[in-house]
């Protein structure tokens, strides 16, 4: 059951601050209250079932009732519920997944830092980039490089690197020294005319500019997510990362890979560097790391920075960084026994071929009359709907028109994800062909309600 109708509902609305959400919304239409939940399907309070064509926020790609995982959890509580890492304390569960995740990175890596969450893997990635600086003596190195439209968490750091104005703004955010560039959208960032090729060698220019002007000294590092996915899904064309690489060697800048949608088989791949021929000094992941059943994430990191590490905790005495469930052992054997299940269900390889249905079943729409581009790889797709085909004009983001497609597609049983005006989806890297047809029954329908909605409303 939607809104405020029970007892529950209005518990959440008197108690509960709802992120990303318009909160005086809220107080009239209230929550969607999922109580249960099963393969790629979850159930309302009122018991209708709807499919998770995002796996919650990009995550879940177990699916809900993966039984391997959940046992995992039970017996590691069960065995250890908590034990920490700092002062030369271990847990079995926290070394094993370290260990693991060294195995399949996707470039060498030396070591492995836990947290909770993406943004504090990122938050902890942008310290590491000041602290490696400072201990090869080039303290004045200290400025971030992101993308606009970028989506890196809302933590202090991770916010200022995220490159959207709805997280920066009212929390006087961005911080002083993080900075954005062009992102590699070529349907709304390159020029009438401009191919693929020429989009990027402008764009590789652009972040070389930036780099020249602040003065190559002052910059630390650079991040991105191999394929951005809160920025509306965005693939990067052919030769991007190349072209990034070569800009940030000439000026010795750090290059940090966002992966914490991308790792684990979101794009077909096992990892977004792999992909996308990304060669990072450190690496973040999370979300699909445990199949999201438990928090955990997990900054990577190359020799060089490891070592960096060393002299530093050296000179000060101690590391002095961490968080009291950083390698938290339940959250270790979640992501272990995710892992494990990714190689059982042989998931990378299910995720391509189930992506490659999604991905042409979506590109159908493109001629819709709502429908400016589809776009995606593997698992993650967008379709952005536009007020006008020819000229790419968008809605006014007030109307909402992205939120009501949503909602009327999630009315034929299916949720998807509004980016504004595109729609995401990301569901389950298990979901059978069958599934993939129930989510594109209801695009295709959730999108002609949105086109006749829109017509009565005077948008179109
Ligand atoms: N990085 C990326 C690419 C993300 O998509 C997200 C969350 O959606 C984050 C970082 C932040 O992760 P968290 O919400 O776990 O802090």
């Amino acid at each position: 059951m939607n809104g405020t109708g029970n007892s529950q509902a209005a518990l959440d609305i008197a108690y509960q601050v709802h992120p990303q959400t318009n909160l005086r919304l809220h107080d009239t239409r209230g929550p969607m209250i999922i109580e249960r939940a099963e393969g790629a399907f979850v159930y309302d309070d009122g018991g209708q079932r709807y499919l998770d064509a995002m796996s919650g926020l990009w995550c879940v790609s177990l699916g809900y009732s993966d039984q391997a995982l959940k046992d995992a959890v039970k017996a590691q509580i069960d065995e250890l519920p908590y034990f920490q890492l700092f002062a030369h304390r271990s847990n079995n569960p926290s070394i094993d997944l370290a260990a693991l995740l060294i195995e399949k990175a996707p470039v060498p890596m030396s070591k492995v830092i836990f947290q909770c969450s993406g943004s504090e893997a990122n938050d902890t990635a942008v310290k590491l980039a000041w602290y490696y600086w400072n201990s090869r003596g080039k303290p004045e190195k200290k400025k971030i490089l992101a993308l606009n439209r970028a989506y890196h968490g809302t933590g202090i750091s991770s916010g200022s690197l995220t490159g959207l104005v709805n997280i920066h703004s009212q929390f006087d955010l961005p911080l002083p020294g993080f900075l954005h560039t062009r992102c590699p959208h070529h349907y709304r960032e390159g020029l009438e005319g401009e191919s693929e090729e020429d989009f990027v060698a402008r764009l590789a220019q652009e972040l070389e500019q930036l780099i020249v002007e602040e003065g190559p000294d002052t910059v630390a590092a650079f991040f991105a997510e191999p394929v951005m996915g809160t920025g509306g899904v965005v693939v990067p064309p052919e030769g991007y990362f190349a072209a990034v690489q070569k800009v940030l060697q000439r000026h010795e800048i750090l290059l940090i890979a966002d992966e914490v949608i991308c790792g684990f088989g979101r794009t077909g791949e096992y990892w977004g560097s792999t992909k996308f021929g990304i060669r990072p000094d450190m690496l973040t992941c999370a979300k699909s790391l445990s199949s999201a059943y438990l928090p955990v994430s997990a900054v990577m990191v190359s020799e060089s920075i490891f070592e960096a590490m060393v002299e530093q905790s050296d000179r000060v005495g101690v590391f002095g960084h961490g968080y009291t469930y950083g390698g938290h052992p339940v959250c270790a054997a979640a992501a272990i026994a995710a892992i494990t299940r990714y190689e059982e269900l042989d998931v990378v390889h299910k995720a391509r071929a189930m992506g490659q249905l999604l991905q042409d079943g979506l590109r159908q729409f493109v001629d819709h009359p709502l429908v400016g581009e589809v776009r995606g790889v593997g698992m993650m797709a967008g379709i952005e709907l536009v007020q006008d085909k020819a000229t790419k004009a968008a809605f006014d983001p007030k109307r909402l028109v992205g939120g009501a497609c949503s909602a009327f597609i999630q009315d034929r049983g299916v949720i998807s994800r509004n980016l504004i005006d595109t729609m995401a989806f990301s569901p389950p890297l298990i979901v059978s062909e069958s599934e993939i047809d129930m989510i594109l029954e209801a695009v295709a329908g959730g999108l002609d309600d949105t086109l006749a909605w829109a017509k009565k409303e005077g948008l179109k």
